[in-house]
Protein backbone atom coordinates (compact mmCIF):
# COMPACT_ATOMS: atom_id res chain seq x y z
CA UNK A 1 0.00 0.00 0.00
CA UNK A 2 2.80 2.36 1.06
CA UNK A 3 5.52 1.06 -2.23
CA UNK A 4 5.29 4.51 -4.56
CA UNK A 5 3.92 6.94 -2.18
CA UNK A 6 6.47 10.01 -1.82
CA UNK A 7 7.73 10.39 1.76
CA UNK A 8 9.56 13.96 2.12
CA UNK A 9 11.77 13.83 4.90
CA UNK A 10 13.47 17.33 6.69
CA UNK A 11 16.87 16.91 8.08
CA UNK A 12 17.05 12.89 6.47
CA UNK A 13 20.94 13.11 6.33
CA UNK A 14 21.93 12.38 10.02
CA UNK A 15 20.02 10.66 13.01
CA UNK A 16 16.27 10.00 13.52
CA UNK A 17 15.61 11.15 9.70
CA UNK A 18 18.15 9.62 8.25
CA UNK A 19 17.37 6.02 9.96
CA UNK A 20 13.64 7.01 9.34
CA UNK A 21 14.50 7.17 5.69
CA UNK A 22 15.66 3.54 5.85
CA UNK A 23 12.95 1.97 7.32
CA UNK A 24 10.73 3.90 4.90
CA UNK A 25 12.89 3.08 1.79
CA UNK A 26 12.59 -0.56 2.95
CA UNK A 27 8.98 -0.49 1.70
CA UNK A 28 9.91 0.89 -1.63
CA UNK A 29 8.76 4.48 -0.61
CA UNK A 30 10.66 6.90 -2.82
CA UNK A 31 12.16 9.77 -0.99
CA UNK A 32 13.36 13.81 -0.97
CA UNK A 33 16.18 13.37 1.39
CA UNK A 34 17.21 16.98 2.80
CA UNK A 35 19.51 18.11 5.07
CA UNK A 36 22.49 20.17 5.36
CA UNK A 37 25.21 18.64 3.56
CA UNK A 38 27.20 19.61 1.04
CA UNK A 39 25.36 18.91 -2.85
CA UNK A 40 28.07 16.25 -3.19
CA UNK A 41 27.58 13.73 -0.70
CA UNK A 42 23.83 14.51 -1.01
CA UNK A 43 24.11 13.15 -4.71
CA UNK A 44 25.59 10.66 -3.17
CA UNK A 45 23.37 9.66 -0.33
CA UNK A 46 20.34 9.49 -2.87
CA UNK A 47 22.51 7.39 -5.10
CA UNK A 48 23.14 5.00 -2.46
CA UNK A 49 19.43 5.05 -1.23
CA UNK A 50 18.38 4.64 -4.93
CA UNK A 51 20.92 1.80 -5.98
CA UNK A 52 20.02 -0.24 -2.22
CA UNK A 53 16.33 -0.15 -2.23
CA UNK A 54 15.71 0.41 -5.91
CA UNK A 55 13.38 3.54 -5.28
CA UNK A 56 13.39 7.27 -6.80
CA UNK A 57 15.21 9.67 -4.51
CA UNK A 58 15.93 13.70 -4.60
CA UNK A 59 18.65 15.26 -2.12
CA UNK A 60 18.24 18.96 -1.60
CA UNK A 61 20.14 20.94 1.07
CA UNK A 62 17.73 23.96 1.72
CA UNK A 63 18.59 26.09 4.61
CA UNK A 64 15.26 25.98 6.45
CA UNK A 65 15.91 29.10 8.37
CA UNK A 66 14.29 30.91 5.78
CA UNK A 67 11.62 30.57 4.10
CA UNK A 68 11.57 31.84 0.84
CA UNK A 69 14.53 28.96 0.35
CA UNK A 70 11.97 26.66 2.12
CA UNK A 71 9.31 27.29 -0.66
CA UNK A 72 11.85 27.07 -3.42
CA UNK A 73 13.21 23.66 -2.42
CA UNK A 74 9.52 22.51 -1.87
CA UNK A 75 8.55 23.39 -5.73
CA UNK A 76 12.02 21.58 -6.40
CA UNK A 77 10.72 18.87 -4.79
CA UNK A 78 6.85 18.90 -6.17
CA UNK A 79 8.32 19.32 -9.74
CA UNK A 80 10.95 16.39 -9.79
CA UNK A 81 8.71 13.87 -7.57
CA UNK A 82 4.89 15.17 -8.29
CA UNK A 83 3.76 14.78 -5.19
CA UNK A 84 4.84 14.67 -1.99
CA UNK A 85 2.20 11.97 -0.10
CA UNK A 86 4.22 11.70 3.45
CA UNK A 87 5.69 14.50 4.95
CA UNK A 88 7.86 14.33 8.06
CA UNK A 89 8.86 17.44 9.32
CA UNK A 90 11.55 16.38 11.09
CA UNK A 91 14.70 18.57 11.08
CA UNK A 92 15.81 20.64 14.49
CA UNK A 93 18.56 21.99 16.71
CA UNK A 94 19.44 22.64 20.18
CA UNK A 95 21.24 25.36 22.03
CA UNK A 96 20.70 25.05 26.20
CA UNK A 97 21.50 28.17 28.22
CA UNK A 98 18.97 30.29 30.57
CA UNK A 99 16.36 32.40 29.20
CA UNK A 100 17.95 35.32 30.66
CA UNK A 101 21.18 35.26 28.56
CA UNK A 102 19.81 33.16 25.98
CA UNK A 103 21.13 34.64 22.39
CA UNK A 104 18.55 36.13 20.40
CA UNK A 105 20.10 34.61 17.25
CA UNK A 106 19.63 31.12 18.78
CA UNK A 107 16.14 31.68 19.84
CA UNK A 108 15.28 32.90 16.25
CA UNK A 109 17.28 29.77 15.13
CA UNK A 110 15.81 27.07 16.52
CA UNK A 111 11.97 28.66 16.67
CA UNK A 112 12.96 28.95 12.55
CA UNK A 113 13.98 25.30 12.07
CA UNK A 114 12.07 23.66 14.94
CA UNK A 115 8.34 25.27 14.08
CA UNK A 116 7.99 27.53 11.41
CA UNK A 117 9.68 25.23 8.60
CA UNK A 118 6.80 23.01 9.52
CA UNK A 119 3.95 25.30 8.60
CA UNK A 120 5.47 26.52 5.66
CA UNK A 121 5.97 22.76 4.58
CA UNK A 122 2.42 22.09 5.61
CA UNK A 123 1.16 24.81 3.47
CA UNK A 124 2.59 24.51 0.83
CA UNK A 125 1.81 20.04 0.26
CA UNK A 126 -1.45 20.19 1.59
CA UNK A 127 -3.50 21.02 -1.15
CA UNK A 128 -1.85 18.22 -2.88
CA UNK A 129 -2.92 15.81 -0.43
CA UNK A 130 -6.24 17.05 -0.14
CA UNK A 131 -6.55 16.41 -4.11
CA UNK A 132 -5.52 13.11 -3.28
CA UNK A 133 -7.31 12.53 -0.22
CA UNK A 134 -4.50 10.58 1.18
CA UNK A 135 -1.89 12.49 3.48
CA UNK A 136 0.32 11.46 6.37
CA UNK A 137 2.05 14.60 8.45
CA UNK A 138 4.18 13.61 11.15
CA UNK A 139 5.87 16.11 13.03
CA UNK A 140 8.99 15.09 15.19
CA UNK A 141 7.80 17.39 18.26
CA UNK A 142 9.81 16.14 21.84
CA UNK A 143 8.91 15.07 25.00
CA UNK A 144 9.73 18.96 25.71
CA UNK A 145 6.58 19.19 24.06
CA UNK A 146 4.53 18.16 26.60
CA UNK A 147 7.05 19.34 29.60
CA UNK A 148 9.58 21.41 30.10
CA UNK A 149 13.16 20.97 31.08
CA UNK A 150 15.91 24.13 32.71
CA UNK A 151 17.72 25.99 29.94
CA UNK A 152 15.65 24.69 27.07
CA UNK A 153 12.98 27.76 26.33
CA UNK A 154 13.75 28.44 22.51
CA UNK A 155 13.48 23.91 22.21
CA UNK A 156 10.56 23.89 24.25
CA UNK A 157 8.48 26.70 23.28
CA UNK A 158 9.34 25.49 19.37
CA UNK A 159 8.27 21.88 20.68
CA UNK A 160 4.74 23.06 22.51
CA UNK A 161 4.48 24.85 19.22
CA UNK A 162 4.59 21.88 16.89
CA UNK A 163 2.19 19.93 18.99
CA UNK A 164 -0.29 22.57 19.08
CA UNK A 165 0.42 22.77 14.96
CA UNK A 166 -0.37 19.18 14.92
CA UNK A 167 -3.65 19.43 16.14
CA UNK A 168 -5.35 22.59 14.37
CA UNK A 169 -4.05 20.85 11.30
CA UNK A 170 -5.86 17.00 12.32
CA UNK A 171 -8.74 18.87 13.25
CA UNK A 172 -8.66 21.30 9.60
CA UNK A 173 -7.65 17.81 8.11
CA UNK A 174 -10.31 15.15 9.79
CA UNK A 175 -12.63 14.73 7.05
CA UNK A 176 -9.78 14.76 3.93
CA UNK A 177 -8.02 11.44 4.10
CA UNK A 178 -5.18 12.83 5.84
CA UNK A 179 -3.82 12.58 9.34
CA UNK A 180 -1.31 14.78 11.65
CA UNK A 181 0.36 13.29 14.24
CA UNK A 182 3.07 14.64 16.62
CA UNK A 183 5.98 11.73 18.06
CA UNK A 184 7.20 13.08 21.27
CA UNK A 185 10.56 11.02 21.68
CA UNK A 186 12.85 11.10 25.08
CA UNK A 187 16.87 10.85 24.32
CA UNK A 188 17.30 9.56 21.25
CA UNK A 189 21.18 8.37 20.41
CA UNK A 190 22.06 10.77 17.63
CA UNK A 191 24.65 13.87 17.00
CA UNK A 192 22.05 16.39 18.51
CA UNK A 193 22.63 15.60 22.02
CA UNK A 194 26.35 15.57 22.12
CA UNK A 195 26.81 18.81 23.26
CA UNK A 196 24.86 18.17 26.42
CA UNK A 197 26.84 14.88 26.95
CA UNK A 198 29.95 16.86 27.18
CA UNK A 199 28.85 19.49 28.89
CA UNK A 200 28.49 16.85 31.84
CA UNK A 201 31.16 14.98 30.90
CA UNK A 202 33.50 18.35 31.75
CA UNK A 203 31.31 19.37 34.53
CA UNK A 204 31.37 15.98 36.57
CA UNK A 205 35.09 15.11 35.04
CA UNK A 206 33.79 11.60 33.87
CA UNK A 207 34.10 9.92 30.36
CA UNK A 208 31.23 10.66 27.50
CA UNK A 209 29.77 7.38 28.12
CA UNK A 210 29.19 7.94 31.91
CA UNK A 211 27.86 11.30 30.64
CA UNK A 212 25.39 9.71 28.48
CA UNK A 213 24.09 7.46 30.95
CA UNK A 214 24.24 10.20 33.69
CA UNK A 215 21.79 12.59 30.94
CA UNK A 216 19.48 9.76 30.86
CA UNK A 217 18.70 8.59 34.28
CA UNK A 218 18.17 12.41 35.06
CA UNK A 219 14.58 12.31 33.61
CA UNK A 220 14.41 9.00 31.76
CA UNK A 221 12.91 5.77 33.56
CA UNK A 222 14.24 3.31 30.99
CA UNK A 223 18.31 3.43 31.29
CA UNK A 224 18.95 3.87 27.65
CA UNK A 225 18.97 6.19 24.70
CA UNK A 226 16.30 5.28 22.22
CA UNK A 227 17.96 3.90 18.78
CA UNK A 228 16.48 6.25 15.93
CA UNK A 229 15.62 3.27 14.24
CA UNK A 230 12.90 3.32 16.63
CA UNK A 231 11.39 6.52 15.83
CA UNK A 232 10.91 5.37 11.88
CA UNK A 233 9.34 2.05 12.79
CA UNK A 234 6.77 4.42 14.53
CA UNK A 235 6.57 6.68 11.64
CA UNK A 236 5.96 3.62 9.42
CA UNK A 237 2.93 2.69 11.37
CA UNK A 238 1.55 5.94 11.30
CA UNK A 239 2.02 6.06 7.59
CA UNK A 240 -0.23 2.70 7.75
CA UNK A 241 -4.00 1.97 6.94
CA UNK A 242 -4.03 0.72 10.37
CA UNK A 243 -3.17 4.08 11.86
CA UNK A 244 -5.68 6.17 10.19
CA UNK A 245 -7.70 7.04 13.44
CA UNK A 246 -4.64 8.15 15.16
CA UNK A 247 -4.76 11.93 14.48
CA UNK A 248 -4.03 14.82 15.93
CA UNK A 249 -2.10 13.42 18.63
CA UNK A 250 1.16 13.42 20.16
CA UNK A 251 2.49 10.14 21.20
CA UNK A 252 5.71 9.97 23.94
CA UNK A 253 7.94 7.26 22.83
CA UNK A 254 10.10 7.98 26.21
CA UNK A 255 10.53 5.68 28.57
CA UNK A 256 8.55 6.99 30.76
CA UNK A 257 9.77 10.03 31.60
CA UNK A 258 6.42 11.93 31.07
CA UNK A 259 4.82 8.79 32.84
CA UNK A 260 5.91 10.53 35.89
P1 LIG B 1 20.59 15.42 14.22
O1 LIG B 1 21.46 16.55 14.64
O2 LIG B 1 21.18 14.05 14.11
O3 LIG B 1 19.90 15.78 12.81
C1 LIG B 1 19.36 17.05 12.56
C2 LIG B 1 19.04 17.20 11.09
O4 LIG B 1 18.51 18.54 10.88
C3 LIG B 1 20.27 17.07 10.18
O5 LIG B 1 19.95 16.39 9.00
C4 LIG B 1 20.63 18.53 9.88
O6 LIG B 1 21.31 18.70 8.65
C5 LIG B 1 19.24 19.17 9.83
N1 LIG B 1 19.32 20.60 10.05
C6 LIG B 1 19.85 21.25 11.12
N2 LIG B 1 19.82 22.59 10.91
C7 LIG B 1 19.24 22.78 9.70
C8 LIG B 1 18.95 23.94 8.91
N3 LIG B 1 19.24 25.19 9.31
N4 LIG B 1 18.38 23.77 7.70
C9 LIG B 1 18.11 22.53 7.26
N5 LIG B 1 18.36 21.39 7.94
C10 LIG B 1 18.92 21.52 9.15
O7 LIG B 1 19.36 15.44 15.24
P2 LIG B 1 18.24 14.35 15.65
O8 LIG B 1 18.45 14.03 17.06
O9 LIG B 1 18.12 13.28 14.65
O10 LIG B 1 16.96 15.29 15.63
C11 LIG B 1 15.87 15.15 14.73
C12 LIG B 1 14.63 15.70 15.39
O11 LIG B 1 14.31 14.93 16.54
C13 LIG B 1 14.78 17.15 15.88
O12 LIG B 1 13.62 17.88 15.59
C14 LIG B 1 14.96 16.99 17.38
O13 LIG B 1 14.54 18.12 18.08
C15 LIG B 1 14.08 15.79 17.64
N6 LIG B 1 14.37 15.08 18.88
C16 LIG B 1 15.60 14.57 19.13
C17 LIG B 1 15.85 13.93 20.33
C18 LIG B 1 17.19 13.33 20.69
O14 LIG B 1 17.38 12.95 21.86
N7 LIG B 1 18.12 13.20 19.76
C19 LIG B 1 14.83 13.81 21.28
C20 LIG B 1 13.57 14.34 20.99
C21 LIG B 1 13.37 14.98 19.78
Amino acid sequence: MLSGKVALITGSTSGIGLATAHVLAEKGIDLVLHGLMTDIEGQALAAEFSERYQIQTLFDNADLRDGDTIDEFMSRALNKMGSIDILINNAGIQHTEGVASFPVAKWNDIIAINLSSAFHTIKKFLPGMREKRWGRIINIASVHGLVASLNKSAYCAAKHGIVGLTKVVALECAEQGITANAICPGWVDTPLINNQISDIATQNQTSFDEAKYQLVKAKQPLPEMLDPRQIGELVLFLCSDAARGITGSSIPMDGAWTAQ
